[in-house]
Formats: structure tokens, C-alpha cells, sequence
């Protein structure tokens, strides 16, 4: 069998776990065993597996019109249709769109958005972005760079300074607290030391700072009650855009349409990508605001054609796939679904999992939740290296669960937006299953 290149595997092909099928949350491999899909793929399988619907959408849309470009002006239907249905749903006034295949690059294309915008406004200075520690915004050159988990980072030479990316601190409390802080002294701890940066590199060189409302990959955290709303003051005071990275928090998965709804961010622009299309077909977006569109395109401004787009951006079929996944989410109330079964969850994660020796911290909101591993529960202090994670990963594979060890020793899980509370129940017996084969090993090693 030929080699596949693919990251942080150094498992041979016979020890990989090949999948051959789906069906609603369940996944199943080529020797028929059966998994619940508690990361929905990677974040995004948000209908499940084997959704007739979106097979035939895309099928009828490749049988009609398979591929058009957007370029030199060109468009189709099924690219304004989605344009159109998602203005009315994103909380960013007049909003305009940009489609791309994978969040990575509606990162990237926000960045040069946000360049050509203060180019054309006449303010090429302010072009500094903030992102944050353990902050997780894909891999592509630009996006890597405003990623901060080591692995996406280090090695590559990731040009940070050459495209002024400025990090800030992490708003996790259980890993960043100092002493006996208080998640208040916490926040306003970090709020300074960011109100300090911004200072002295100057706020009029500072376009804009990129969060995900709740942070997936990176170990999913959800800042503190009240950091959202004093970062935000501060970043309006000092004319710093707030840019709302949804490529996992966005279409119901934290129990509201975008993460930013469930956590008070008022963005002005947004990214999106895996849950538009259900992860059926690759497409993405990049939301600005109608006066940032407007005074791109002004004839006056001495920049030049905004020349920037790739030849699958708004593919046909990708369009058709979000629009259908649009259409299901709002017909069968998967949003207030994901709501009433996450908020199940959540209670049911703590009351089975908190006294568990390895579990220091449990976390999320709506259906994305993490189980931190701990090598001391009292103290909180953490293991060397990710072995609990990794090892609880594949004793959850054994037990009929997929789900995914982040940020080394977090489990995390994000399942299909369609889960029942009885499958919530099973997901989370094949985690207990798993997890005390975890506690057996870790004490086993000493
Ligand atoms: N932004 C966030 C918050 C993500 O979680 C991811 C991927 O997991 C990305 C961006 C990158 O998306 P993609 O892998 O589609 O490039």
C-alpha cells in the first residue's frame, strides 16, 4: 500500500483504523465494527453520516452545473442563494462573503482583506493582528501563523513577524491562574498585560484580534464569565476589529447559531468553514461588514484590483451542500436540539466525571466538552508529555468511541449535532469504559 502523508501519525497502515461507512452518528470500520463518532469527523459532521438529503443535493447540483468560477464577473445561483440565507443569520450588519474550501484559507483570505482594506482607506500601518495562546486557526502559511499550538508552529519558520502577528495570553483559568487568583483577578490580569502590548505597539498599528468564542483544538476553553465583554471594551477603545473565528463554535454547536452568540461577542467579521456544509462537501466563508466591502471597491482608492480568490471558491456543489445543511439545521431545529441535548450533557459529564482522580477540570458548552487528564488531581498539575490522552484516546477507540486527545492531555468531544440523550448515555459509558482503563494504566506506570 502506498504511504500517506498525514500529521502526528507514526503508525503503520495495519494499526491505523480505516473506516468504510457511516451511518447517523455511528461510524464503522472494514471489519464492521461499529464507533460512535463523538468528534463528529473533526469538529464538523455536525447532520451525521449517510444524510440522504445532502447526497442528493450535491449529486443534483454536479448532475446540472459542476463547476463555474466567480471570477471577472461570474456567479450561479446556489453562491447567491448562500449569500443571501446567511446574511440573514450572522449577527454583522450588511454583511458581504467570501467562499473558500477549508477554514484555513478563509483565515488567510481575512488577512489579506483586512491588509487591502487599510491599504485602500489610506492606513497601511495598521496592519498588526492579535491572536492568542493556544489558539488554533489552521495551517496554511498565514493561518499557521496565527496558530500557537507548537506542533502547527515550530518547524516551519511560520513568517509571525513578517506578517505581525502579536499573541496574547490564553483566557484557560485552570492552566493560566497565578497563586489563588480569582477568575475575575485572572481576567483582568491578562486584559492588562494585553492593554499594556497594545499600548506600546501602538493601537494604530493593530488592525484586528482573531478568537475562536470557545477554543476547539487547542483543549476547548471557555473563558471566564465577563472576559468577553471587558476585551471587547478594549478593543473598541483602541478602533481594534473583533474577528470571530467559527470554524467549529459556528451553526449550532455551542447551542446557539455561532459562538459568539452563546458567548456575547459582537464580531465584525467572522469565519466559517466545517458545520456550513455538514463536512459534506469542502467550503468556507469570510464575513465582512458592508462598509469595510464598500470602501475595498471604491474607485478612488489608489490600490488596485482586490485580487485574491481560488478556483474553487463558491464551488457549485459546495453552495448547494450549505445551502441544504442550512435548510435542515432550520427545519428540524437542530440549533435548540444541540441546545437541549448539549445542556444534557454538560450536567451529565459533571456529575459522572468531576470525582474521577484523573479528570482535574471538565469543560464546555452545548455539544463541545473536554475532560482535562491530571497526574494530580489536588494540585492540578498536568502529565509529562501527552500519555494519558493519547492512551485514553485509544482505549475509547477499543470501548466504540472516536473522539480526540488536544492540546496533549485533554479529551475532547464534539459529537454529531443530531445525538439523542440515549446516545449521550452510550457515548458517555464508552468513555467511563475507556477512562478506567486509563486510570489502570497511568497507575500501572507508576
Ligand atoms: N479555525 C479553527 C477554529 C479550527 O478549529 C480549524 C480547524 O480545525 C481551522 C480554523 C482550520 O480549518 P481547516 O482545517 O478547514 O483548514
Amino acid at each position: 500500500m502506498a504511504p500517506v502523508i498525514y500529521p502526528t501519525t507514526n503508525l503503520t497502515a495495519t494499526e491505523q483504523l480505516c473506516l468504510d461507512r457511516g451511518e447517523g452518528i455511528y461510524v464503522f470500520d472494514t471489519d464492521g465494527n461499529r464507533y460512535i463518532e463523538g468528534l463528529a469527523g473533526l469538529w464538523c459532521t455536525s447532520l451525521g453520516y449517510s444524510n440522504q438529503e445532502l447526497v442528493d443535493a450535491i449529486a443534483g447540483q454536479l448532475g446540472k452545473l459542476p463547476f463555474t468560477h466567480m471570477f471577472g464577473g461570474k456567479t450561479h445561483e446556489p453562491a447567491m442563494e448562500l449569500a443571501n440565507r446567511l446574511a440573514d443569520m450572522v449577527p454583522i450588519e450588511d454583511p458581504y462573503f467570501f467562499f473558500g474550501n477549508s477554514g484555513s484559507d478563509a483565515n488567510d483570505s481575512h488577512i489579506k482583506m483586512l491588509r487591502y482594506y487599510f491599504n485602500a482607506i489610506g492606513k497601511p500601518q495598521k496592519r498588526k493582528i492579535i491572536t492568542r495562546d493556544r489558539g488554533y486557526h489552521g495551517v496554511t502559511v498565514a493561518a499557521g501563523a496565527l496558530t500557537s499550538l507548537p506542533a502547527n508552529l515550530a518547524h516551519f519558520d511560520a513568517p509571525v513577524e513578517a506578517l505581525d502577528i502579536l499573541r496574547t495570553a490564553s483566557p484557560h483559568y485552570y492552566t493560566g491562574r497565578q497563586g489563588n487568583e480569582t477568575e475575575t483577578q485572572f481576567v483582568d490580569r491578562i486584559l492588562d498585560e494585553l492593554k499594556q502590548q497594545i499600548l506600546s505597539e501602538g493601537p494604530d498599528t493593530i488592525a484586528a484580534m482573531i478568537v475562536e468564542p470557545i477554543t476547539g483544538a487547542s483543549g476547548v476553553i471557555v473563558p471566564p464569565e465577563g472576559y468577553y465583554e471587558k476585551l471587547q471594551d478594549l478593543l473598541r477603545q483602541h478602533d481594534i476589529l473583533v474577528w470571530s473565528d467559527e470554524v467549529i463554535c459556528g451553526f449550532g454547536r455551542t447551542g446557539n447559531d455561532f459562538g459568539a452568540t452563546t458567548m456575547g461577542i459582537k464580531p465584525d467579521l467572522m469565519t466559517f468553514a466545517k458545520q456550513l456544509s455538514s463536512a459534506y462537501f469542502p467550503i468556507s466563508a469570510a464575513v465582512i461588514p458592508g462598509w469595510m466591502y464598500e470602501a475595498m471597491i471604491e474607485p478612488s482608492n489608489q490600490v488596485g484590483v482586490f485580487g485574491h480568490g481560488y478556483t474553487y471558491s463558491g464551488h457549485p456543489a459546495a453552495c448547494a451542500a450549505a445551502l441544504k445543511t442550512l435548510e435542515i439545521y432550520e427545519r428540524d431545529k437542530i440549533f435548540e436540539h444541540a441546545a437541549t441535548v448539549g445542556d444534557y450533557l454538560q450536567a451529565q459529564l459533571r456529575e459522572r466525571f468531576s470525582d474521577h482522580p484523573l479528570v482535574g477540570e471538565v469543560r464546555g458548552k452545548g455539544l463541545i466538552a473536554a475532560l482535562e487528564l491530571v497526574a494530580n488531581k489536588t494540585t492540578g498539575q498536568g502529565f509529562d508529555g501527552a500519555v494519558a490522552g493519547g492512551f485514553a484516546m485509544k482505549a475509547c477507540e477499543r470501548n466504540g468511541l472516536i473522539l480526540r486527545a488536544v492540546a496533549g492531555n485533554s479529551v475532547a468531544l464534539c459529537p454529531p449535532l443530531i445525538i439523542t440523550q440515549s446516545q449521550v448515555d452510550d457515548m458517555l459509558d464508552s468513555l467511563s469504559k475507556g477512562l478506567e482503563e486509563t486510570w489502570d494504566h497511568v497507575r500501572a506506570e507508576g
